[in-house]
């Protein structure tokens, strides 16, 4: 699973150390940019998940950058937090005028403020929420506490057949071959053979066996093998 990048755009530099510590040991990928001009190369170089961007800075202005960001098709699918001092109510109108999707009052809170952004990210990228919790049929995969559940019963799996698991069910009633599955779940990083791919399978079965559920991994003569609930 690819990380989520938040480009944070602050002139003051406490801020950007709190904003980058804190959503660092949220588990996002931070990338800090001093001023409007700098961001916007960043931005162009790689589109980021979100964009935490400070109204006040030297240069080019917040909502200048964002108008900016906005006449950009590229940018369309990319959230906009504003972060605006308090007391300025024009600046929060002007600002989702510009095109904020939200908006944050300073000083606030670190937690508030990744609360903010984990609501908006499941608004925005509904998928993305949805991955974090798969389901089919009455099989549930839950990877942020990594339990996986059939019938509302806890299974056991072994961290390979928990990834073998997370792969098929995200991509249901699809065949894969062995070599697609080794490059996939695997990664390129282990040197593994063909049989490993086989090794894991029965054993993932032998382990669905134990809900009556063996039959949802599903081998294709002469392809490779499909998870399938129906
Ligand atoms: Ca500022």
């Amino acid at each position: 699973m690819s990380l989520d990048t938040i480009l944070i755009v602050e002139d003051e530099a406490a801020i950007r150390d709190m904003l980058n510590f804190t959503l660092s040991s949220a588990g996002y990928n931070v990338v800090e940019a001093h001023n409007g001009e700098q961001a916007w190369k960043l931005l162009n170089d790689e589109v980021p998940t979100c964009l935490l961007l400070d109204w006040m800075l030297p240069g080019m202005s917040g909502v200048n950058l964002l108008e900016r960001i906005r006449k950009h098709d590229r940018f369309a699918a990319m959230p906009v937090i504003m972060l605006t001092a308090r007391g300025e109510e024009n600046d929060q109108v002007q600002g989702f005028e510009a095109g904020a999707d939200d908006y944050v009052i300073k000083p606030f809170s670190p937690r508030a403020l990744v609360a903010r952004l984990k609501a908006l990210l499941r608004r925005e990228h509904p998928e993305s929420s949805r991955s974090e919790r798969l389901i089919q049929g009455d099989l549930k995969l839950d990877l942020g506490s990594y339990r996986f559940t059939v019938a509302d019963q806890e299974v056991k799996l072994g961290p390979t057949e928990f990834k073998l698991m997370q792969f098929f069910m995200s991509r249901p009633n699809r065949v894969f071959t062995r070599l697609q599955l080794l490059d996939r779940v695997w990664g390129e990083q282990v040197v593994v053979e063909d049989r490993t791919v086989d090794v894991h399978i029965r054993r993932l079965r032998k382990i669905l066996e134990t809900v009556q559920r063996a039959e949802v991994i599903q081998t294709v003569r002469g392809a490779g093998y499909r998870f399938s609930v129906d």
